[in-house]
């Protein structure tokens, strides 16, 4: 049915590839193309599919991007490369005729800001060539859009109150590790949090505020309000929503790791002179952290990531809806080789693509992913390995 270009072949590319190799029905064809050409070779033989193949590309190149897109004439290029990236392979895609999806959204490298106004920016252009983008569709982003989505159709007159709750229960058995790119998850928690409130963003000092929430098959952990990015698309898509926030678990143990790695500097993103040469802190510690696609072989335990929603519901009565899926590190580490947090993402990235090639979320423009149909979205992630629930009316805790 179609042919599909991944760019990135780290945790999340693992996923994807091992995920569109199950459905050759709809990727007719895969290349799966990457900085370092051995790692997308290594994927390949580990799936062992007849319609897989290779290539490098450096995804800050226009011309590199441009080049690959040629050579292969893909329908659709899913982008799990990093977010410095985003920018340039939807340019390449413009040029070349190739349809876009990511998972995260665009970061400049030399800033820890990450928003959406540089990729909306072009919306027009894709609409004008007739190509769909779609943006952040992972888990969160992603799914967790994807569920609000879904509870506005199917259950709330109004949403009021919006808590996207993020749970990692699993357990790696180091000390220290992040369990997607380290570089871009510690950008990303040790900002400043941000959460909307009547019409406007409040900001809070990092990890500032926080409390104990229940999950399911979990039990309780501390939780911390962050700032995550699909935050900023659902209040302008759902504006009857009054309060939208974003939490995430973590330990004792990694925050301690987390303070100690900011007041040494290791956190540091801007380029510090060593023995006459630029290195950037942070990227230095990448290279010295475990690698996060190499965590999955002992990891235990799971995660579990739903949205917890209050609001009127279709007759008009008070009501709260909490979806959520819970995934397995073991399970999905069995499956795919990676553990649940590049499988939590990389599931969702597949089913979008699969929307996209089916027809059922092909809209010129550039989207994100509550924007389009929630229905045969759910339904074709619940068959591929991320199975989620609903409890109606219980107690949200929040
Ligand atoms: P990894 O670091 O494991 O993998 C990144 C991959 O991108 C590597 O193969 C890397 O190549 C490749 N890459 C980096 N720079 C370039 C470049 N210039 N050109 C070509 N390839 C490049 O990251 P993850 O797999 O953990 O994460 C991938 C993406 O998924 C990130 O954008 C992350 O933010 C996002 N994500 C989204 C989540 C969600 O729920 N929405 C959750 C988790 C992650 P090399 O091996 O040579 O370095």
């Amino acid at each position: 049915m179609g042919k599909v270009v991944i760019i990135g072949a780290g945790g999340v590319g693992t996923v994807v590839a091992a995920k569109c190799a199950q459905n050759p029905d709809v990727f007719t064809e895969i290349v799966i193309a990457s900085r370092t050409k051995e790692k997308c070779d290594r994927l390949a033989a580990r799936i062992g599919a007849p319609n897989i193949t290779t290539d490098q590309v450096d995804a800050n190149s226009v011309e590199q991007l441009c080049e690959l897109f040629n050579r292969h004439k893909p329908d659709i290029c899913i982008n799990v490369a990093l977010p410095y990236q985003d920018l340039t392979i939807m340019e390449a895609c413009l040029q070349c005729g190739v349809n876009y999806l990511d998972t995260a959204n665009y970061e400049p490298e030399d800033e820890a800001h990450f928003e959406y106004s540089w990729q909306w920016a072009y919306r027009e252009r894709f609409e004008k060539a007739g190509l769909t983008a779609i943006l952040g569709c992972g888990f969160d982003p992603g799914v967790s859009a994807v569920f609000v989505a879904y509870a506005a159709k199917h259950h709330f007159s109004e949403m009021r109150y919006l808590d996207i709750v993020d749970c990692n229960a699993g357990n790696h058995g180091k000390a220290f590790a992040t369990n997607f790119n380290p570089e871009i998850n510690i950008r990303e928690i040790t900002q400043k949090g941000k959460y909307w409130e009547d019409g406007k963003w409040v900001e809070t000092e990092n990890l500032e505020v926080h409390r104990p929430l229940n999950y399911p098959n979990i039990g309780e952990r501390e939780s911390y309000l962050l700032y995550h990015e699909e935050l900023e698309s659902l209040v302008i898509n759902f504006p009857t929503i009054r309060r939208a926030r974003f939490w995430m678990t973590f330990g004792q143990e990694y925050l301690t790791h987390l303070r100690v790695i900011q007041d040494i500097g290791m956190a540091r993103i801007d380029p510090v002179m060593y023995e006459g040469k630029e290195i950037v802190p942070i990227q230095f510690l990448k290279a010295v952290l475990p690698d996060p696609g190499s965590l999955g072989e002992n990891y235990t335990g799971e995660t579990s990531i739903g949205c917890r929603i209050s609001g009127l519901d279709k007759e008009g009565k008070e009501s709260t809806y909490y979806i959520y899926n819970n995934c397995s590190h073991e399970a999905a580490y069995k499956e795919t080789g990676a553990q649940a947090v590049s499988y939590t993402t990389g599931v969702p990235a597949m089913v979008g693509a699969y929307m996209f090639l089916t027809g059922k979320w092909v809209k010129p423009g550039v989207h994100n992913v509550e924007e389009f149909d929630p229905d045969p979205f759910l339904e074709k992630l619940a068959h591929s390995g991320l199975p989620w629930h609903v409890i109606v009316d219980g107690d949200l805790e929040l």
